[in-house]
């Protein structure tokens, strides 16, 4: 039997880590995130792993955010030698997200023990520090999507991508239980329909047990359209009183997708005159990593890129890396677009650019990004009249824009939708990555719109899953390589998709009129095509 141990982001969004063992106990993690939002959360990372960290030979990394990859340092600490399996990108953004957050470690013990010295309390350490995060890169061992892999005997796994920031993946895992073979999905965050930048979710279609992500699994994004439209009049807002834009955005993806908003708007000639700032060193290096891999955009980005165009660049922007390039920021009278971490305003330069604008009318704030429960972020969104910024009340007086549509991840429909790809036998479907009532949405519509047996685990909960004895109906992979396939079943979709809109037209008296002999001689045209495909 295999054992699946939920140890984060179960019951929540942040801290994400499950391990997988088999009966002759070999074990795997997937993702190892830091669990950020709130002093109770966070208190978690400090926590016996449940397990041992040196047993550990693999970890597949879904993707460089820190609440999936940000204790990669202390599990390096605590003993594990293993392999990272993640993708090239993933593996880039690594190297800076993990360095950065061991900075952010670092300055918040120096910061607690300095308070506690005047209560003559005892020194607090870092959870990991710059030269763990350093050491702990060594592991990462990047492999390009798409490709099955053997990691050890008996399990075999393959990275898709999944839509969601640079490099992220899904992960599919193979694993070896009694002579017989059971398949697990864990999606990791899925990004949506016709995401920015990256391409779209894979579809994945067999599967004996998925473990998806639920972090909008209640909530349905506005339109895209309509977010691009409150971004300008949140910039045309502020403009007209002279007053700032102030934008807190996470380093990764989400400010590169805003500078591709305002690049796109600059070169349509709607983006108003006015500079934009991106102060954050983070952001900074991550969006030269963004320039960098553009193999792994999708469509649109490459488009503008043989255009001749930087997806992320305009003549208003500038970079601010400095602490003093950063202050000069709000020094500047007039208006201005400030895009600053962190994203759910719990740290980083955003803080100074809060405590100088918030209680600023005229002043917009623009929130982008999920945020999560206790975090000052969420007390904006929330309409709070007032929030503590260094210790101090700031009263809440600029206009807050909070634009849903920008999110990274799939929203209910986008997963429901991804979920009903998986053909017969379906899978056991364990929503992950949500808070409470995400989840529980999430699990409903799949149990009552696509029939599927559905459990939402606790954090800790330990879940059995029994080999299945049945046989997939999937194109077997000896007679045509895995990708031919897959796109195949794409366009067997999309066909059924057609025939069902041609069923709908046909049932509907008017519409019989417009159809000639033709129409029918071509149909049967077709179905001899069909027949001729893949022969018995
Ligand atoms: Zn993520």
């Amino acid at each position: 039997m295999i054992k699946v141990t939920c140890l984060g982001a179960a019951g929540s969004v942040t801290g994400s880590n499950y391990l997988i063992e088999n009966s002759q106990g070999k074990k795997v993690l997937v993702d190892c995130g830091l669990f950020q939002g709130g002093k109770e959360m966070e208190l978690r990372n400090w926590h016996n792993w449940g397990f041992d960290p040196s047993q550990i030979h693999t970890l597949f990394l879904t993707h460089a955010h820190i609440d999936h990859s940000g204790r990669i340092p202390k599990l390096v600490k605590d003993g594990f030698r293993g392999k990272i399996i993640t993708s090239p990108p993933t593996a880039e953004l690594c190297q800076i997200m993990l360095l950065d957050s061991a900075h952010v470690q670092e300055m918040d013990a120096e910061w607690q023990t300095k308070k506690d010295k005047r209560k003559n309390k005892k020194e607090t350490l870092p959870l990991y520090t710059t030269k763990d995060a350093a050491e702990s890169l060594q592991y990462l061992s990047p492999i390009e999507r798409d490709q099955i892999i053997t990691v050890e005997p008996g399990i075999k796994a393959r990275l898709r991508n999944a839509g969601h920031i640079l490099g992220s993946s899904i992960v599919e895992l193979w694993i070896e239980e009694a002579n017989e073979e059971v398949k697990i999905v864990f999606s990791g965050d899925l990004g949506k329909q016709n995401q920015l930048i990256v391409k779209d979710p894979y579809e994945i279609f067999a599967a004996d047990y998925l473990f998806i992500e639920s972090t909008y699994g209640n909530r349905v994004h506005r339109p895209f359209e309509d977010s691009k439209e409150e971004l300008l009049e949140a910039i045309r807002y502020a403009l007209s009183h002279e007053e700032k834009v102030i934008i807190p955005a996470f380093a990764l993806e989400r400010t590169q997708e805003i500078l591709y908003l305002l690049g796109e708007f600059y070169r349509d000639k709607t983006l108003p005159d006015i500079p934009i700032y991106l102060d954050s060193p983070l952001a900074i290096k991550a969006t030269q990593i963004f320039r960098k891999n553009k193999k792994y955009y999708d469509e649109q980005a490459r488009a503008i890129v043989d255009h001749g165009f930087d997806p992320f660049d305009m003549p208003n922007l500038h970079f601010t890396p400095t602490t003093e390039e950063s202050i000069s920021i709000n020094e500047k009278p007039g208006s201005a677009i400030i895009i600053a971490a962190s994203g759910m305003c719990t740290a980083g330069r955003i803080k100074h650019h809060l405590k100088h604008n918030l209680w600023r009318p005229g002043a917009s704030i623009i929130v982008v990004g999920f945020q999560a429960q206790g975090t000052t972020g969420r007390k904006i969104v929330d309409g709070e009249k007032q929030v503590k910024i260094f210790r101090e009340d700031v009263a809440v007086k600029a206009k807050v824009f909070t634009i849903g549509g920008f999110s990274a991840h799939a929203d209910q429909k986008d997963l429901l939708e991804w979920v009903s790809h998986f053909t017969e036998p379906r899978p056991k479907v364990f929503v992950v990555h949500g808070e409470a009532t995400a989840s529980e949405a999430l699990a409903t519509v799949i149990r009552e719109k696509l029939g599927m047996e559905v459990h939402v685990p606790k954090w800790k909960e330990s879940l059995l899953l029994k080999a299945k004895k049945v046989v997939r109906k999937e194109i077997p992979a000896e007679v045509i390589p895995i990708e031919i396939s897959q796109t195949m079943l794409n366009k067997v979709i999309d066909l059924e998709h057609e025939i069902e809109r041609l069923k709908k037209l046909l049932k509907k008296k008017d519409e019989k009129a417009t159809i000639s002999e033709e129409d029918v001689n071509r149909l049967e045209y077709i179905q001899e095509e069909l027949q001729g495909i893949i022969p018995e």
